[in-house]
This record gives C-alpha cells, structure tokens and sequence, in this order.
C-alpha cells in the first residue's frame, strides 16, 4: 500500500464522473497524453498503477450466475496481460475492405458525450473505421465486414475489453465478468483514502497537528503516534 498523501492525491483524481476517470488516475501518475492511449494500454498502466497503490493481487466475490453460490477469487491482474500489437489492422470480407484502428481513452470521451448508446456506438465504430474500399459496384458496408473489423481489433488491443474467467465452486458453471481496471481501483482508494483520512482526524484530534503536517510524516513515524494516541 503507497503512504497515505499518495492515496490521496490519487483517490482525489478518481472523483467525479466515471468518463475520463481512467485519463484523470493517469495523469496523477504523471502521464501526459492519456486521451491518445488505446483502451487496452490504458488498462494495461492502470494495472501497473493500481500494483504500485493498492498491491497486486485482487481478492473479489462474485455471485454463480447458474445457482447463485458466492464464490471468492483471487488473481493476479498481470495474468490478464498478453501481448498486444495495438497497430492500426486492415481486413477484407465479401470483396470489401477495411482499416481501423483500436479505440482511445478520447474515443470513450466522444461517446461518453454523445446522446444516448446507439449514437455511441456509431460514433465509436467511425472513429475506429479510418478507411473502407468498395468492391466495383459499391452498395452498403456488409456487415460481415463489421464483423471482421471488430474481430480484428479484438485481436490487436485484447485488454480493451479485459474479461475474467470464473468457475463456480459450487456447481462448475463457468462464466466471465468484465474487468474495469480504473473502477476497481476508485472503489480501493476510496477505502484506503477513508482509513487515512481517519488516521489524520485522530491525530488531529490528540495532538493538534495539521493535516499537510501529518500527511508529511513518515509512514512508520506516523503509525508510532496513532499507537499512543489510540
Ligand atoms: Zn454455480
């Protein structure tokens, strides 16, 4: 766990609205362009982030869709990471061809500010979609084409749309729930941000420090005083 001013600083970037969320927690770690990241590298230095702030390993509880058993897991977020080209990819179907590229954190702002899902959706698939060539005859985009495109990008940023693999205990179902690297990490800093944020009140409170002056202190010189105080 990073001191509790770094817990701060940090939890204080993951307030307001979830879109730009991810860009604001980066731009804390010193990250000067996050707006032009693919959603998969974004992910990819939000584990890393989340690794340096709050530990490695995730422990989470999630209901069996098929018999509702809690089950716990446990995993490492590197797991999730494999290589990823990230490159713009070029596809044919039916005669037509397409290039497109990953989408970015500014995409997911557009579409976040866009009305409504469907809009979204269009706005993000043309964003994605830099260049398409009709076969001789021309006529409309099949959506085999569509298809290839998204298949594609999958393929190339894998971690836009990281999933986790889950196997109940009680009944083996499996099943796979999404995994929001920037989420997650703004519900553990809220918690790590209130438990420092209680550890500056009862100093405060006992010794009449400020809390810049508490927040100053060493970690290990801090937890000395909160010991007396307690
Ligand atoms: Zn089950």
């Amino acid at each position: 766990m990073a001191d509790a001013d770094i817990i701060l600083t940090f939890w204080q970037a993951a307030q307001g609205p979830g879109a730009g969320r991810a860009k604001r927690l980066l731009a804390a770690a010193g990250e000067a362009d996050g707006a032009a990241l693919t959603l998969g590298e974004a992910t990819r230095r939000l584990i890393a982030l989340r690794g340096r702030l709050v530990g490695e390993a995730i422990s989470a509880v999630a209901n069996c869709p098929a018999c509702g058993t809690v089950n716990e897991t446990r995993f490492v977020p590197a797991d999730l990471v494999g290589a990823a080209e990230g490159g713009p990819v070029m596809v044919e179907a039916e005669g037509w061809r397409a290039t497109a590229r990953p989408l970015t954190l500014a995409d997911m702002d557009a579409a976040a500010a866009s009305a409504g899902p469907g809009v979204a959706a269009d706005l993000l698939r043309a964003r994605a979609i830099t260049a398409v060539e009709p076969p001789e005859g021309g006529g409309e985009a099949p959506a085999a084409l569509i298809a290839a495109v998204e298949a594609a990008l999958d393929a190339a940023d894998p971690l836009a749309d990281a999933r986790i693999g889950l196997v109940c205990a009680g009944c083996a179902q499996s099943w796979e729930v999404a995994f929001d690297a920037a989420a997650l990490l703004t519900v553990e800093l809220d918690a790590a941000a209130r438990r420092a944020m209680a550890e500056v009140a009862t100093l405060a409170r006992a010794y009449g420090w400020s809390e810049a002056e508490i927040l100053g202190m060493p970690a290990a010189r801090r937890q000395i005083y909160l010991d007396l105080a307690g």
